[in-house]
């Protein structure tokens, strides 16, 4: 199982991208969440031919302002790409469908709608109007080969993500967590609620600017983990 981050920014932060990855899972190739500086992103790097699967965490713009153009591209410009849209419950489904509807009339034509049970090893924690109120929203954890890892997806009250967690089979969990420097930021959570977590669990923050992060953060963001970035894969493949 691998992570590869396409962008680590919050909704604002356009110079470190919307925050989304390329999962590899179980052999399949899955596109986590798609805000809009993710299609420009892909064409850069000639990553439309590989999407398989599209997931999403909620439908704000800077998570899913790239997937009807991400569609139509797949549908006119590249033979054999037809991405499945993965849906956690008929509700969100929905959701989706209506979403995509308004801007290309007939989703169905270029996207199939699979539920998420029909890809065993992941599960989504209903995160409803814990990141703005009533907004559906989910974090997704997923479980391979005895490793669990855990995206938040943008989240302002994280304790039910984590009791949910306490409730599962213990096992040695990397999560990565949407994460603000401002305490008056009731969208996304504050580093210093996540501090006391990180005893029990390898967190890493993301959805924010960098450049904002206090001395007194002990926890790591993913944009100082080249390892999880495209951009410095792309670089070592190249070098
Ligand atoms: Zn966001
Ligand atoms: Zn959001």
């Amino acid at each position: 199982m691998k992570f590869t981050f396409l962008g680590t920014g919050g909704a604002f932060d356009v110079v470190y991208g919307n925050s989304a990855a390329i999962v590899e899972f179980k052999g399949h190739s899955i596109l986590l969440d798609c805000g809009f500086t993710v299609y420009p992103t892909l064409r850069q790097h000639q990553l439309t031919r590989n999407l398989e699967y599209i997931l999403l965490t909620h439908l704000h713009n800077d998570h899913t302002g790239s997937l009807a153009n991400i569609l139509l591209h797949c549908h006119y410009f590249n033979t054999h790409c037809r991405p499945s849209i993965l849906y956690p419950d008929d509700d969100f489904r929905d959701e989706i469908y209506e979403f995509l509807r308004l801007q290309i009339q007939k989703p169905e034509k270029y996207a199939d709608f699979i539920p998420l049970s029909e890809l065993p090893g992941i599960t989504a924690v209903d995160t409803f109007g814990q990141h703005a109120e009533r907004l559906q929203s989910y974090a997704y954890i997923f479980e391979e080969n005895g490793e669990r890892i855990v995206f938040s997806g943008d989240l302002g009250q994280p304790e039910s993500l984590f009791a949910f967690l306490r409730g599962m089979p213990p096992k040695a969990t990397t999560v990565f967590h949407d994460i603000t420097f401002s305490e008056g930021n009731p969208a996304h959570t504050h580093y210093k609620k996540l501090i006391p977590l990180a005893q029990d669990y390898h967190i890493l923050g993301y959805h924010c600017d960098p450049t904002q992060n206090p001395e007194d953060n002990p926890l790591p963001l993913v944009y100082h983990r080249p390892e999880l970035l495209l951009s410095s894969r792309l670089e070592e493949a190249v070098g």
